[in-house]
Formats: C-alpha cells, structure tokens, sequence
C-alpha cells in the first residue's frame, strides 16, 4: 500500500522535477497553467489526502528525531507562497513547523557572510523549515539588483567576473553538507505566467480588503520581468542537483500548486520513511513495572486498566 502510495505520487510530479544537469529555459521548458490529467472538482478531496499523509510523517519524523526536512519557496511576487504554507501545513502539529520569511536584509544581516541568516534559521532534527522566500533570493533579487552586492559589503575581489557562478557553487555544497547530515533540502519554484500576475495584481487594488497585500515595489519589479526569468533559469540550471533538485510548480490555477506542493513534501518524507522509536528490553521491564504499579492503584469500581476496558481490541502492554 505504502509503496503503490509513493509510486503513485513519483509519477505526479515526476513532470515538474528539474533533471539534475540539464539547462533550462522557463518560458520555453514549463507551463504556469499545466494541471496534468486533474480536474478542480477532484482538488479538495486530494489535497485532504496529502495534508493527512503529511501529518502521519510528520508525526513519525518528530518521533524519530534523527532527519529534518527543510522547504524552500520561491515565486515571484502574488506567485502564492502564503496560501500554499497555509494549505499545504493546515494539519501538521504546529510544534513541529517553522516558517521562517526573508525580507530585504537587516543591517545585522548584511554584516556577516550571505548565507548567515539562512543557516541561523535552520530547522531542528524531527522539525520542518519552511523558508518563505529563501538564500535563493542572493542569486535572485540580488543579481536583478547587483547594487545589492554593494549593500553587502562583499570585497571587490569576490563580487567580480563569476560571482553568480560561485555563489551556485557555494549553494550547491551547503545543501549537500545539510543533506549529508541528516537535513533534506526540498525546493519549490511556484511560476506564475505575467498575465496570471497582471490578474492577482489587479484584484490586490481593486478590493479594499486585499489593498494591504499590494505594494508600489511590486510593479516595480514586473518591469523587470525578462530579467528575472533569465534569473530564474539560470539558478534551475545550476542548483538542481540529485540531492536537492528543484521542482517547478505550475502556479496559475493555486488549487493545482497547492496539490503539487502537498506532493512533493509527502513525496520526500514518504522516501525518508522516518520511524517511531521502538522500546528496549530494559525500557519495556520498566513500562511493565510502571503497569502493575498502576493497576494496584485503581479506586473501588473502577476497572484496573480503564483504556483496555474501552478498547478490548488492543492487547495490554503493545
Ligand atoms: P508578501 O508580499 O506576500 O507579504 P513577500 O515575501 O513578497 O511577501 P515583501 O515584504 O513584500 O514580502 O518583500 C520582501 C522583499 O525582500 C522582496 O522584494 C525580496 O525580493 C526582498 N529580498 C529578499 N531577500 C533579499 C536579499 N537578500 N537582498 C535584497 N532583497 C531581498
Ligand atoms: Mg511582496
């Protein structure tokens, strides 16, 4: 059952996984409106599947307490991050998720080495990070904006010729020495078409209600829209490794990105498969011992063992 499971969702999002190697053109390789073979109708009910499957893992890789998962997304602006941590995080247990946002850098930030705020924000063994725009946004935001590299102080000899190059590279060995250590590193791109964009955006000025989600700056940046797409090209090409490859997520109809993400996290704990801890011979002589203590104690008419009173199907002591 589990392995029909994991096979089933491996060909889902087999389509949007970026092959490791290979040289992508976003405009040319991914469709913002692709849904495959899945019809609206169908969305609640699968979505409700993956949010359950994703709190039995999560359940399992707290409990285990060995591996942790990190997810990072990226999108442009209105490309729908909030929603998807929403939806997709709507049944885990709280205590075991972080969200962690990445705005413009603060100036304690911009005094240490770029990937510093990342790593300060990792999760925990047994945990899930989320990263809410992520250290992606240094060859992102930062390469459509190269004044940004000023702001950061970084010596002239390391801001030359190559630098987006390096800073690939340095990625690329940071997340193999997280995976190496036990921290999967998943990585989501929502794309959004720039029609889809023109959309959310007019909706974000014409209600009242959704007026706080604008900003000027958010138009600003569409005008550099070819440039970020060049930007993220280029950063699929060379980050997608076979330890933290990128999947590419259709953003335009959210009910599909939202299903696609709840697939690709699943998918990755699913292939963690993380474990409850079992017991000892030592720890179960304990738990036993701790049994007959309990039963001795129980009051006049109560049963001795009221949970196996109220489940007959479950043997003592399992
Ligand atoms: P939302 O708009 O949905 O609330 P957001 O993630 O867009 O969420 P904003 O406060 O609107 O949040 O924008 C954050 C801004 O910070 C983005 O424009 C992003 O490009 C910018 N930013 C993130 N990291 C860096 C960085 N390292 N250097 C410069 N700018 C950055
Ligand atoms: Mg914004």
């Amino acid at each position: 059952m589990a392995d029909k499971r994991a096979r089933r969702l491996a060909e889902f999002i087999r389509p949007l996984r970026v092959k490791p190697g290979s040289k992508v053109d976003l405009g040319e390789d991914f469709d913002p409106r692709y849904k495959g073979k899945l019809k609206k109708r169908d969305s609640s009910e699968l979505l409700k599947n993956g949010v359950s499957l994703l709190a039995e893992y999560q359940d399992r890789l707290a409990a285990q307490d060995t591996y942790g998962v990190l997810l990072c997304l990226q999108a442009l602006d209105a490309g729908g991050k909030d929603g998807t941590i929403r939806h997709v995080m709507s049944g885990v247990n709280p205590q075991g998720v972080h969200v962690s946002s990445f705005k413009v850098p603060s100036t304690e930030e911009l005094d240490h080495d770029y990937l510093w705020r990342y790593a300060s924000r990792l999760p925990a063994r047994g945990d899930i990070g989320i990263f809410n725009r992520s250290h992606y946004e240094e060859v992102l935001v930062v390469r459509v904006h190269p004044e940004n590299l000023e702001r950061q102080r970084v010596p002239e000899e390391s801001r030359g010729p190559g630098v987006w190059k390096r800073r690939y590279r340095d990625i690329n060995n940071w997340e193999r020495h997280l995976t190496g250590n036990g921290f999967k590193v998943v990585k989501i791109f929502l794309n959004l078409s720039r029609e889809e964009q023109r959309t959310r955006f007019m909706k974000r000025i014409d209600l009242p209600e959704k007026n706080w989600k604008f900003s000027a700056a958010d138009v600003r940046e569409r005008r550099r829209w070819d440039d970020y797409q060049h930007a993220f090209s280029e950063m699929l090409s060379a980050t997608s490794t076979p330890w933290a490859p990128w999947y590419v997520v259709p953003a335009d109809r959210k009910w599909f990105a939202r299903i696609c993400a709840a697939a690709i996290l699943a998918h990755t704990l699913i292939e963690l498969d993380p474990q409850y801890p079992t017991v000892d011979a030592r720890a179960r002589r304990e738990l036993k011992e701790a049994r007959r203590e309990l039963l001795k104690q129980a009051p006049e008419g109560a049963p001795a063992d009221p949970y196996a009173a109220e489940h007959p199907d479950r043997r003592p002591g399992r």
